[in-house]
């Protein structure tokens, strides 16, 4: 990784720098229009906007929390066509958005960041990309997405394998899957979209499974085109459609997760809904029993589909549970010795967060301490999610304790709010600076660490869970461990004293 380079002393200092395209840095973005910050500058490492909606585009792609809460609050929707809206109309969301609020010119695309790091007498951030100028910046914030470095098995002979390979986030239209020998490692929320989409195309699918995955029933379906024209013409019929939502992802999250000691019955009431699912939809009883999972509901992200279980009644299926001894060129080896002949390798193995991610590339702040390291040696923590000691001017849109909720849009306009409070009550004091105390850190992070205490995460049996909550240390810092209500509040009330401002 290249350090970072001087820039001349003519660069152009930005009011703000954004990394990231996604929906996160296009709601920071947003929020530092509003506030009137109108240099800002966005970069996208990929040659689109959208994130995760740009990047992922494998067959069966959708949201799986419902549309009408899955979007801004201020930006809605009125023509998704089903309840979970395909991946097809996120990305045609991500583009209206950026029309509506003219965010296109600001982003730069193909633009890699390497290094980010704080000049202290200058007061500015000097932002380092793979072939190009540095730039410099006054504020810096990241949305590089929790799910963004996609993680490849380290299996041996994977990459002796003569076939297609494909990784669902690089997936490749194409390849034509009809007719193949397929297998796909990996049962996470992706697979769970992806596996019945292609199992009919397909002459023969082995799903190699390593841990099973909760799954309960979606409750989905076509939005009827007279609904979405209510929702044009009132779009308060909408607003109360996105609080019953939001409400029905609220309760499951803090009764079946977060309250997990008070309200234990509810996850067991999940776990329960979801092994019904299960047994209606799977006929063979040792299908059934492999695919049950062995930890508690909720340690890893559950998903929802009604079409996943019943695929493993088709001839052509397989699910394969027999650890992966390696790949040869032409067959997927299991460590009982069998051969399972394929032509194509599709990888639903997720992302890599807690070594390639958090952050995801280098950021050193005052005194030249490093994000990444000091995050591994300290513990991984950020006040309300979004500020780190030690690094001015710097909000970290992704890091640990910030994600709120199911949906990804509470943490968003919940970080878009802390945004507006701070960055407002800087310009009243006449500051330019600011950097959250030691103290206030330290206070959110015991806070968080005592509220975890209450979770699944610590009270449910998640052993055998193979969780992206957890860390390398095992520790649960992913989702902030409070209601969405607690986070949003906040985001509006945090005592600007917890930030020193210069
Ligand atoms: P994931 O949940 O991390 O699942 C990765 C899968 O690959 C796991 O089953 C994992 O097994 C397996 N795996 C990884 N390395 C392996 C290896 N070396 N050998 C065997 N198996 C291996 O990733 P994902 O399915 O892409 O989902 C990631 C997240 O994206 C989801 O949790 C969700 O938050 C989001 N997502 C959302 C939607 C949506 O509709 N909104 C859709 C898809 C994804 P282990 O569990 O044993 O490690």
């Amino acid at each position: 990784m290249r350090i970072a380079v001087t820039p001349s002393p003519t660069t152009t200092v930005h009011d703000a720098i954004v990394v990231g395209a996604g929906f996160g840095g296009m709601g920071a973005a947003i929020a530092l229009q509003r506030l009137g910050l109108d240099d800002v500058v966005i970069l996208e490492r990929e040659d689109d906007l959208g994130g995760t909606w740009h990047v992922n585009r494998y067959p069966g792609l959708a949201v799986d929390i419902p549309s009408a809460t899955y979007s801004y609050s201020f930006a809605p929707n009125p023509h998704w066509s089903r309840m979970y809206a395909p991946g097809a109309e996120l990305k045609q969301y991500c583009d209206d958005v950026a029309d509506r609020f003219a965010l296109r010119r600001l982003m730069r695309f193909g633009t890699t960041v390497e290094t980010a790091t704080w000049d202290d007498v200058a007061g500015t951030w000097t932002v380092t990309v793979r072939d190009g100028e540095p730039l410099r910046a006054g504020m810096l914030l990241t949305a590089t997405g929790f799910l963004s470095q996609p993680k490849l098995p380290d299996i041996d002979g994977i990459e002796d394998f003569a076939g297609t390979v494909v990784h669902t986030a690089r997936w490749d239209d194409s390849v034509d899957l009809r007719g193949r020998r397929a297998a796909v490692i990996g049962t996470g929320a992706t697979a769970v979209q992806l596996v019945p989409e292609i199992a009919p195309l397909l002459a023969e699918l082995t799903v190699f499974q390593r841990t099973a995955i909760w799954v309960t029933p979606k409750l989905d379906g076509p939005v009827p085109r007279a609904l979405r024209a209510v929702y044009a013409r009132v779009p308060a019929t909408q607003r109360l459609a996105r609080g019953i939502g939001s409400a029905v992802l609220e309760a499951i999250m803090v009764t079946g997760v977060l309250r997990y000691r008070q309200l234990g019955i509810f996850n067991r009431l999940a776990a329960a809904t979801a092994r019904r699912h299960l047994r209606r939809q799977v006929h063979d009883p040792a299908t059934r029993a492999a695919l049950t999972p062995d930890y508690s509901f909720g340690c890893k992200r559950p998903t929802f589909s009604n079409t996943y279980f019943p695929t493993f009644n088709r001839p052509n299926v397989h699910l394969e549970t027999t650890p992966i001894e390696r790949v040869e060129a032409g067959a997927v080896v299991t460590s009982d010795g069998r051969r399972h002949e394929i032509d194509t390798l599709v990888l639903a193995t997720g992302f890599d967060l807690w070594d390639a991610n958090f952050p995801a590339f280098r950021i050193v702040g005052r005194e030249g301490r490093d994000l990444g390291a000091w995050w591994r040696e300290q513990r991984f923590q950020a006040y309300e999610g979004v500020a780190v000691p030690g690094f001015p001017n710097f909000f970290s849109l992704n890091s640990p304790y910030s994600y709120s909720g199911l949906s990804y849009f509470t943490t968003i306009e919940s970080q878009m709010k802390h945004i507006t409070r701070l960055v407002t009550a800087m310009r009243r004091r006449g500051a330019t600076r600011f950097e959250v105390s030691d103290e206030a850190n330290a206070a959110f992070l015991a806070r968080m660490r005592a509220n975890l205490g209450d979770t699944v995460f610590t009270l449910g049996s998640c052993a055998t869970s193979r969780s992206y909550y957890f860390n390398q240390h095992g520790e649960a810092v992913l989702l902030r461990p409070t209601s969405t209500i607690n986070a949003f509040r906040e985001a509006g009330r945090f005592p600007i004293d917890d930030y020193v401002l210069t």
